[in-house]
């Protein structure tokens, strides 16, 4: 479990992130996903993960330091509805660059709302960071709005997704950021890759 959790640094330039010099894991997923209330849930810290970048507004990479051992690293949501193709360019430009140039990256969090069935977005996602061989694992988010029936199913039909794409099945984990569901399990598995 993560004791202690500080901010360091949020800027546009993965050049200007802070010196590489410890194990470092990274969140990521469609805007709305639920991605700050996971890493709040997390880390224990409410309002640590601010919730929601709006669209239009400046999208940066936000370093925390966790347990002064580790960073964890809240990237910008992908997939706003109405953002501009150069908004998009930028943000291909700078998560490209950050997830293939960070010496010390050791997985991506890919999260995954539990609710819907598999969307393209995430799919091609999952799907570049394999080809460039950026280590990911999912998690799947917000199970506690719908029946756990409805949740299993929404997440066979993405690991059946994946599993077409890669010919195997990542880690993954279902959680519920409102219900605290999943965190002893994140939290594990957290822990054992950055002890790695
Ligand atoms: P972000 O844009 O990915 O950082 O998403 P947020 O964490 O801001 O969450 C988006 C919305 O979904 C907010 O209204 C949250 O309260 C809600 N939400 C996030 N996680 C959960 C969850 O596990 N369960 C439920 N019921 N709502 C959630």
């Amino acid at each position: 479990m993560i004791r202690k959790a500080q901010f360091v640094v949020s800027n546009t330039d993965p050049a200007k992130c802070p010196k590489p010099d410890r194990a470092e894991i990274a969140f990521i997923g469609r805007s709305n996903v639920g991605k700050s209330s996971l890493i709040n849930m997390l880390t224990g810290v409410k309002e640590l993960a601010k919730t929601s970048q709006r669209p239009g507004k400046t999208q940066l990479i936000n370093h925390f330091l966790i347990d002064d051992r580790w960073f964890l690293v809240d990237l910008p949501g992908y997939g706003f509805a109405k953002v501009s193709r150069d908004t998009k360019d930028k943000w291909e430009k700078m998560i490209s660059s950050y997830l293939t140039g960070r010496p010390n990256l050791c997985g991506v969090f890919v999260l995954i709302d539990s609710r819907l069935e598999p969307q393209r977005i995430d799919l091609e996602f999952v799907n570049w960071c394999g080809e460039e061989g950026v280590p990911f694992v999912i998690v799947f988010t917000k199970a506690d709005k719908q029946s756990k029936t409805q949740t299993d199913k929404n997440v066979k039909a993405f690991l059946k997704k994946m599993e077409d794409i890669f010919g195997d099945l990542p880690d993954y984990f279902v959680t519920s950021a409102e219900k605290g569901s999943g965190k002893e399990e994140v939290s594990a598995f957290l822990d054992e890759l950055v002890s790695e």
